[in-house]
């Protein structure tokens, strides 16, 4: 069959790989890693950084299209690719969604709101920066994933003490809203502009990493829904986007919906789509670059994923150094989590084990959401995850 070009290593890379390959593709994974975990299970893995020229075009002759699995890839990368090959996501997508300051410019350009925030470029920017934004966040513009570089202040002084400790790189100071619960849309849109969208999951986070997504959920109105999906449309077809886009909203006091951020990539919230829909968002990603029509995104069922960290390896053993590294090979209690018949385990051939790193997740399924609730809150109890 025909080669897909994947830049990146981590587990997206990996699910997606597995899509690819089930549909007949051969993909070839660019990452520096030796080891990873798309790596290991890609048909050729191309050992080289981002930005090594050499290394992009072997993939660029190897393959019939490129994309990316996570939105820190060069965009000098992307168009040197796009010289020779489709690639989707383009340069200026991710470009824009790598960075903070220009992916929030852009989003309120679409007539789209966004947490109320100011640029912070030096120091001084906090003395001039509006004082209504407190209490808040502090996100670097760049490279933050999982909540690293962020900082909740509560005053200027707090944000000049984060701004110093992230070494004064750029960033964003973003007013702490009082959050009712959160969602997100993952859309799928093709090179011929055509797009598809999965229903809004509901997000739990703990500790600023996705702990529980809930498709469909109780909370949200299926007006709320529409005003979210067609926002997130909006966002795709502003940056005439190709491949799958990840929009995250806050959902305030009175329904009110503001943008968070976007992935220009399947996203952790949309990983139910592997087992409770009839295409999944990596099968959309395979789809979008092949210039294949769109699959259906037809929920299926019920579901409720469960994220499983690094942390399930360490239960019991709080003394733990926060930085420890545990063998996987000291397996948790997989077997019990396979005895609940719904549960549907993804495990991401990481090689060792740390706190708050993605491992895994778990998508339970029901037929109603109580019921795939019901399964996780067992599949929870075996693993020592707090839930709900
Ligand atoms: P991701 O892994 O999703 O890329 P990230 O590091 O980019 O994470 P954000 O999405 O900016 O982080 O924030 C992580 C979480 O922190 C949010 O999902 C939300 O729960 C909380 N959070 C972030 N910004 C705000 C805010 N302005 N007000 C309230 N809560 C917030
Ligand atoms: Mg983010
Ligand atoms: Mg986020």
């Amino acid at each position: 069959g025909q080669w897909l070009g994947m830049l990146g290593g981590g587990q997206l890379g990996r699910m997606f790989c597995h899509a690819a390959q089930a549909m007949g593709y051969r993909v070839a994974v660019l990452d520096p890693a030796t080891e990873s975990p798309a790596g290991s299970v890609a048909d050729l893995h191309i050992v080289a950084d981002y930005d090594d020229r050499d290394a992009l075009a072997e993939l660029a002759d190897l393959c019939a299209a490129v994309t990316t699995e996570f939105e820190n890839v060069p965009a000098a990368s992307l168009e040197f690719l796009a010289a020779t090959r489709p690639v989707a996501p383009d340069a200026k997508a991710v470009g824009i969604a790598q960075d903070r300051m220009a992916e929030k410019a852009f989003i309120s350009s679409q007539g789209v709101p966004v947490a109320p925030y100011a640029e912070i470029q030096t120091a001084a920017d906090l003395d001039t920066a509006s004082a209504s934004l407190y209490p808040a966040i502090l996100k670097s513009a760049r490279l933050g994933y999982d909540g690293k570089g962020q900082a909740r202040v509560k005053t200027a002084d707090e944000a000049k003490a984060a701004f110093a400790s992230f070494g004064n790189v750029p960033c964003v100071l973003e007013a702490m809203l009082a959050l009712k619960y959160e969602i997100s849309i993952v859309v799928a849109r093709g090179f011929d502009g055509q797009s598809v969208s999965y229903p809004a999951s509901e997000n739990e986070h703990r500790d600023g990493i996705l702990a529980v997504s809930t498709v469909p959920s109780p909370n949200v109105s299926p007006a709320l829904v529409a005003r979210a999906t067609e926002a997130a449309r909006t966002i795709a077809a502003g940056l005439d986007y190709h491949g799958v886009l990840c929009v995250e909203f806050f959902v305030l006091e009175g329904d009110r919906l503001v943008v968070n951020e976007m992935a220009p990539r399947p996203h952790n919230s949309g990983h139910f789509s592997i087992d409770a829909c009839v295409a999944s968002q990596f099968e959309q990603q395979v789809r979008a670059m092949a210039g294949l029509p769109l699959g259906s995104t037809d929920v299926l069922a019920p579901s409720v994923m469960l994220n499983v960290l690094g942390d399930v390896w360490f239960k019991g053993a709080d003394e733990a150094a926060p930085d420890a590294t545990a063998d996987v090979a000291t397996e948790p209690a997989w077997a019990k989590v396979l005895a609940v018949p719904t549960a549907k385990l993804h495990l991401y051939g990481k090689a060792d084990a740390r706190r708050a790193r993605k491992m895994g997740h778990i998508t339970c399924l029901g037929s109603s959401t109580d019921e795939a609730a019901a399964a996780a809150a067992r599949v929870a109890g075996v693993l020592g995850i707090a839930f709900p």
